[in-house]
């Protein structure tokens, strides 16, 4: 199923929200791990010149979703962006939307030390959150599957949240349910778009059943720039070169410029005799002796 964005907002505010007219507040905290940052900018409006797209302060107003924390947005310090997780891990603040993105860290050695917020691997905080939240979605591909850091050698020991690339198990383990019943909802992307992410919020908020694939992604998961009526991927004609297949979860094993491949060893040509002088600095020798020193 495709639904245009002006449609699906009609049809949310025709469909009583369970978030907004409810009997609980929507907050939404965000958590960034291994992370290049690349969907928070997208939400943030970052979408390139020329495009003033919704971003996350208009779905924050227009949801009536308080932000607990974002690391990019908000203005409270780490410090205190602890003392708020503190409190959603005591179960003194209600925490409906947890936004992932980034790989989870383990190395090194399985530690996760690799990682760390106030003191602690970022992995154990998330793994904590995860079970307090009703709602856990993980925005990209590295936060979904594993994405670019997982990726053989996989130095940092990364994975996704209930993915290693197309393997069920990563932090949380193929059967982990957030407290609203669901697994992580994987808006796979490198980087998703704004669009993208903020409608799933959207149909999360709204309660809407989520149709989820067999690698829990949303139907809101699609290539960016696929035509809405025939399906039609158009990346190579719009930006002149082919779809990497970024939303998929062996991305970026799938796709050969990201392996590392042999060239053909090829004798190089000497062009030039071992030690000979480029330039002959006036006043000095072919060994560069008598040349001023700038050092
Ligand atoms: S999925 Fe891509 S854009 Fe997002 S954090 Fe990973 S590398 Fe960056």
């Amino acid at each position: 199923m495709y639904l245009y964005w002006d449609q699906l907002k009609q049809e949310l505010s025709e469909q009583g929200q369970n978030f907004r007219g409810r009997d609980r507040e929507a907050t939404l905290l965000w958590m960034a791990c291994g992370s290049c940052n690349g969907e928070s900018m997208a939400i943030l409006g970052a979408e390139g010149p020329g495009k003033a797209g919704y971003n996350l302060l208009d779905f924050l107003e227009d949801e009536g979703v308080r932000l607990l924390w974002h690391p990019s947005l908000s203005e409270t310090s780490p410090r205190e962006a602890a003392t708020i997780i503190a409190r959603i891990l005591a179960a003194e603040e209600e925490l409906a939307m947890l936004c992932v993105e980034g790989s989870i860290i383990n190395g090194p050695h399985g530690s996760g030390m690799y990682d760390t917020f106030d003191g602690q691997p970022k992995r154990d905080i998330i793994r904590a959150l995860c079970d307090r939240a009703q709602y856990v979605i993980a925005m990209g591909t590295c936060s979904a599957f594993g994405g670019i850091p997982a990726a053989p050698p996989n130095p940092s020991e990364s994975c996704g949240l209930q993915f290693t690339n197309e393997q069920p198990g990563g932090l949380l383990g193929p059967e982990w349910r957030s407290r609203a019943g669901l697994p992580v909802i994987n808006v796979a992307g490198c980087p998703a778009d704004a669009q993208t992410m903020i409608k799933t919020m959207s149909l999360v908020l709204a309660g809407l059943p989520l149709e989820l694939d067999k690698f829990n992604r949303p139907l809101t998961v699609g290539p960016c720039l696929s035509d809405g009526i025939t399906k039609r991927c158009g990346t190579a004609q719009k930006v002149g070169y082919a779809c990497v297949g970024c939303i998929g979860a062996k991305f970026p094993l799938s796709k050969p410029m990201f392996r590392q491949v042999e060239l053909p060893q090829r004798e190089l040509p000497v062009l030039l005799p071992p030690r000979a002088p480029i330039f002959m600095i006036p006043g000095s020798d072919a060994a560069g002796n008598g040349a001023p020193c700038h050092g």
